[in-house]
């Protein structure tokens, strides 16, 4: 007999382990089914960025609400998820000026401290930084980054106390289906069955769509970040920096700083290429992208390059609900930044699956369908990933 539950989730990484916490706090009896281990995919890659500027609503919404659990962590999730405060900036060409104004009007209408600074702003924040190619930057003094591998811990250690189950080293194969709906799934050691069950299995969930006979614009995003020894002259610490010039972002961690590239990130590859080294020439583009913005940098070491694997969408945002086949929704597509929204997009999918509609952030924009009606997500800044 297989064994049953309310919902099956099917992926451990930060999103499974987010909407497994939230529906077993709302008493669902849940099962996640993992084919690795805790934080395999991209959720043990990433950079852990939290901030909120986005220049889409649903997005600052999702980050917002996430961000009251980053910040609260200990008491809503328990468990620690690495929180660090560092500030933000976000830096735009001169071109983009107009809409970073208006994405921070629309940021401190929803109550998020953020706030329009100059060039000499930037540079009496972090003297060591080059300031000459750009006129304002967005400031949120609160954001920073965290730990995703431990956050996506936390979440699912507090769903196991809470009765959720999880199984590491159990692969999904197959979904079930009758009557037009899905009935369970069948692993790599056995048969489950449940009326509603999640993807949420990142760079691979577009491989579960099919299973599922869902036909559904989803692609693979392959990522490199670098680790650098920060020379002392650049100082403790220095600010988490999304830089739109430079098609770059930074950010430290002790005494090392993480840079990442919008730039040259394959798309379509299998997700389970090599991502435990970065691709030749990666480090060396990094390099003198991230000497450009800090040229005390040119003092620096390379400590360590990994890549890593999400799932991406046509608009790069993620896909959130049904998509054509009852009971079988989905939670992927997180598009390289799905991290810092994680812990609220459990709680809205959760109100999604319970309640027919999400009450905290309305997601209704993220729905799977958007695709087949033409109703394409888009902000001012346009995809980032190229
Ligand atoms: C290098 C890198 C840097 C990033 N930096 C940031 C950042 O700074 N800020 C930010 O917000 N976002 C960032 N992101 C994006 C963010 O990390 C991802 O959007 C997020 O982690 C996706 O989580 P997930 O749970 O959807 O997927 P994953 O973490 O990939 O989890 C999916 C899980 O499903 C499992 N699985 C797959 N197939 C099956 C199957 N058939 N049966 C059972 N289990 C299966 C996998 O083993 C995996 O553990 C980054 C991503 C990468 C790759």
């Amino acid at each position: 007999m297989a064994e049953t539950a309310d919902v099956i989730i099917i992926g451990a990484g930060v999103h499974g382990a987010s909407l497994a916490f939230h529906l077993a706090q709302r008493g669902l009896t849940v099962i996640v089914l993992e084919k690795r281990f805790v934080a395999a995919g991209a959720t043990g890659r990433s950079s852990g960025l939290v901030r909120m500027h986005y220049d889409t609503e649903v997005d600052s919404r999702l980050a917002w609400e996430s961000f009251r659990y980053f910040r609260n962590w200990k008491e809503l999730v328990g468990g620690d998820c690495g929180f660090t405060r560092t500030g933000f900036i976000q830096i735009v060409a001169r071109e983009h000026a107009d809409a970073l104004r208006a994405n921070v009007v629309m940021q401190q209408r929803l109550g998020i401290p953020s706030f329009i600074i100059s060039a000499e702003d930037v540079q009496r924040l972090a003297p060591s930084f080059v300031t000459d190619d750009f006129d304002i930057a967005a400031y949120e003094p609160e954001s920073g980054f965290a730990m995703p591998g431990d956050t996506a811990l936390a979440l699912i250690t507090a769903a196991r106390a809470i009765g959720a189950r999880l199984l590491q080293d159990c692969a999904v194969t197959g979904v079930q289906t009758a009557g037009g709906r899905v009935t369970g799934v069948e692993t790599t050691r056995g048969a489950f069955s449940a009326p509603v069950v999640v993807n949420a299995a990142g760079a691979w969930a577009g491989q579960l769509n099919k299973l599922a006979g869902l036909e559904l614009p989803y692609d693979t995003w392959r990522h490199d970040t670098m680790f650098v020894k920060r020379p002392t002259g650049i100082g403790q610490s220095h600010p988490t920096v999304i830089d739109f010039p430079k098609e770059l972002y930074f950010r430290p961690e002790g005494g090392l700083t993480l840079v990442g590239l919008e730039d040259g990130n394959p798309l379509g590859e299998s997700p389970d290429g090599d991502a435990d080294h970065a691709k030749p020439g990666f480090v060396e583009r990094a390099i003198e992208r991230i000497c450009e913005r800090i040229p005390l940098m040119e003092q620096g070491g390379l400590h360590s390059a990994h890549g890593g694997y999400d799932g991406i969408t046509p608009d790069q945002h993620p896909m959130l609900g049904l998509a054509g086949l009852d009971g079988f929704y989905l939670d992927c597509g997180f598009s390289g930044t799905g991290f810092k929204i994680s812990p609220a997009v459990g709680l809205c999918v959760a109100e999604l699956i319970l309640d027919g509609t999400a009450k905290t952030v309305d997601i209704s924009t993220l729905s799977p369908l958007r695709f087949a009606q033409g109703k394409l997500v888009s902000g001012a800044y346009q995809n980032i990933w190229h």
